[in-house]
């Protein structure tokens, strides 16, 4: 993955922080971004879709990717496996397209520790409050596993400066031109370029 030509977006964030709707808005407006799918072994929610939103499989199978050596990174996440599908991310980078991974921060600090690229982003709702009361709104888990992704929470969110950018969710639509605003700078920088005949006319 060293000659990769689009660039690698990373986002971490605590369950309820409104990470996936902010993902979904970037990936909507830049159709110059794909998203990696992962793999996990968590049980599907009602409106996920298996190959969409995750490849669902079961930890056998999970066991064998990771045997394989198929996996970018890979963590344990509040109980279930979740992975990174090395062949996936080459192919969206090949093509020239940035690639979306929407990662824990074990995953983010093992791309970090192996590649030399890459932008990291950690979203963040204003208050513990609001992550927990996201959580019981979104009504999409036990009151256990609440529980065990805001205990989670505490943690990664300790985090935080591991990552170049920070956004706090207080508002999504000022989030999401937050992020979106990561998105366009990056593509702004003086080192992307090897020289200025990339971007103009020299006579
Ligand atoms: P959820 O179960 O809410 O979809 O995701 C739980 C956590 O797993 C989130 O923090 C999400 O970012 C993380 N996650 C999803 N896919 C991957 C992956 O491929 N690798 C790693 N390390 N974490 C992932």
């Amino acid at each position: 993955m060293r000659n990769q030509k689009g660039k690698l977006f990373v986002v971490s964030a605590p369950s309820g922080a409104g990470k996936t709707t902010l993902c979904n808005r970037l990936l909507g407006r830049f159709d110059t971004i794909g998203y990696s799918v992962s793999y996990t072994t968590r049980t599907p929610r009602h409106e996920e879709t298996d190959t969409e939103d995750y490849y669902f499989v079961s930890e056998e199978e999970f066991k064998a990717m990771l045997d394989a050596g198929d996996f970018l990174e890979w963590a344990k996440v509040h109980n279930n496996y979740y992975g990174t599908s090395k062949s996936k991310v080459e192919e969206i980078l090949s093509a020239g397209r940035d690639v979306l991974l929407d990662i824990d921060p074990k995953g983010a600090r093992q791309l970090r520790e192996q590649l030399d690229y890459g932008i990291y982003i950690f979203i963040t709702a204003p208050s513990m409050n609001d992550l927990r009361t996201r959580l019981i709104n979104r009504r999409t888990e036990s009151e256990e596993i609440m529980k065990v992704r805001l205990d989670n929470a505490r943690e990664e969110i300790k985090h935080f400066h591991e990552y170049d950018y920070v956004i706090v969710n207080n508002e999504i639509n000022r989030a999401t031109n937050e992020l979106e605003a990561v998105y366009v700078a990056e593509h702004l920088r003086a080192d992307r370029l090897d020289s200025i005949e990339d971007i103009m006319e020299v006579d």
